[in-house]
């Protein structure tokens, strides 16, 4: 099945695992959406530098200056990846979780935030020390841009204030309206930052088309191993804040005063929220990870990924007792992401039925958005639906969901099992 590879293979393809009914089948990677395979781009180029990797922006000795100009690059790579406007800045994290607290922990003071209650946990809880509006779930996304309008409105209008989007839903796989969202910010004052954890690895993300002030996303959806993020935008209020670490490389001067304390001159470039020896490896294998996908580019994989959206929906469809999570509606557009209940089953149970009877990874429980997952599936916060929640008989609600997202490299095979296992 080379349909689905062509110019994007990604690693594992030969992985097998043992069935319960005996024997051993190729495994069927379908939580893309929790972390992507790497591509073998990636991890080729990976390989390649790993010999001579040396100590960053410290060393006198040539492998330190390697890392260092191939640290560098991958911020430059980054930056035309994102679209970046002149003098924004790339900074290297962790994580989209990371990168969205470092922002938080960069919010001037009295700076009031709009989040909707829809978001994953990661865009949703760093602002909980900033003045916090929870946005209720809207139904449609112009119902969004109206809520946030209402909402920024209504808010003190002299004081700094920031939009926290995500692009894509990470529970169901549907688009925002970031650019209409963008606008309304931007007409009343505010700024907005876009969790693209799950957008960037389908779409191109350009933070000056969108006009976005700031974007955050993780590596390890992206097509790139764990451990690296990043967050790109505006340097202003990144500039003015405290270090988000602090310690070496974050600092350009430090000295002993007089009266016995130290005097510290903080970096006002990407370093000053770098401290500590960067994962050149993890920033290195993002920018091999964008140059990937700028050179395959993503209309081949949008086209190929809304043909197997429409084979999984086409398939579920076939089931009575399925129900496909949506906020904005059957026909939303959506990313190669889903998230689904069956009646009569536990999600939990029939997540591992996949995996133990048919090699199937998918995800279960409430995907790190409690409240968007308990808002679709009508049920109530004090009821547990994480996991071990109760069977559901026929006719009863389901507490918790199963989710299946796909992208670069998925056959059309782990699909057909997929829907021949759920029917
Ligand atoms: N935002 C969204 C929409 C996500 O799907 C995720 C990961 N599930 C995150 C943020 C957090 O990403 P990470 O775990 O890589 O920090």
């Amino acid at each position: 099945d080379e349909s689905c590879c062509a110019p994007l293979p990604v690693l594992g393809r030969d992985v097998t695992v043992p069935l319960v009914t005996g024997g051993e089948v190729s495994y069927a990677a379908l939580d893309y959406a929790a972390s992507a395979p790497a591509l073998q781009r990636v991890w080729d180029d990976v390989a390649a530098y790993a010999p001579y990797y040396g100590s960053v922006h410290r060393g006198a000795g040539y492998l330190s200056q390697l890392s260092t100009d191939l640290f560098e690059n991958a911020r430059r790579t980054v930056e035309e990846f994102l679209g970046c406007r002149p003098g924004d800045q790339v900074v290297f994290t962790r994580s989209t979780t990371d990168s969205l607290n470092l922002l938080a922990a960069a919010l001037p003071a009295d700076c009031q935030v709009f989040v909707f209650e829809t978001e994953h946990h990661a865009s949703l809880l760093p602002w909980r020390d900033a003045r916090v509006t929870y946005l209720n779930a809207p139904r449609t996304p112009g119902e969004a841009v109206a809520t946030l309008e209402r909402a920024l409105a209504d808010r003190d209008p002299y004081g700094p204030a920031l939009v926290c989007v995500t692009g894509a839903s990470n529970v169901t796989g549907e688009l925002w309206p970031v650019r209409e969202l963008a606008a309304a910010a931007h007409a009343h004052g505010a700024r907005i930052v876009l969790d693209a954890a799950q957008l960037a690895p389908h779409h191109p993300v350009s933070v000056s088309e969108l006009d976005v002030d700031w974007v955050a996303f993780s590596g390890h959806k992206l097509y790139a191993p764990f451990g690296s993020g990043v967050l790109a935008g505006r340097a202003d209020w990144l500039q003015a804040a405290e270090p988000y670490l602090a310690g070496g490389g974050a600092s350009k001067s430090v000295a002993r005063r007089t009266d016995g304390g130290v005097d510290v001159e903080w970096h006002s470039t990407a370093a000053r929220h770098e401290a500590g020896s960067p994962n050149v490896i993890g920033a290195y294998s993002i920018a091999s990870a964008c140059k990937a996908l700028t050179e395959a580019g993503f209309d081949s994989l949008v086209a190929r990924e809304q043909e197997l959206i429409a084979r999984v929906r086409e398939g579920l469809a076939e089931v009575p007792e399925v129900k496909v999570l949506s906020l904005f509606g059957d026909d939303a557009p959506r990313v190669g992401v889903l998230s689904f209940v069956v009646e009569g089953w536990n999600s939990s149970h029939f997540a591992a039925a996949l995996s133990a009877e048919y090699g199937i990874g998918v995800r279960d429980g409430l995907f790190c958005a409690h409240p968007l997952v308990r808002t679709l599936l009508g049920s109530d916060p004090q009821e547990q639906g994480e996991c071990g929640a109760p069977e559901a008989a026929p006719g009863e609600k389901s507490l918790n969901a199963i989710r299946v997202s796909f992208g670069a490299g998925t056959p059309d095979e782990h699909v057909e099992r997929f829907v021949r296992a759920v029917r």
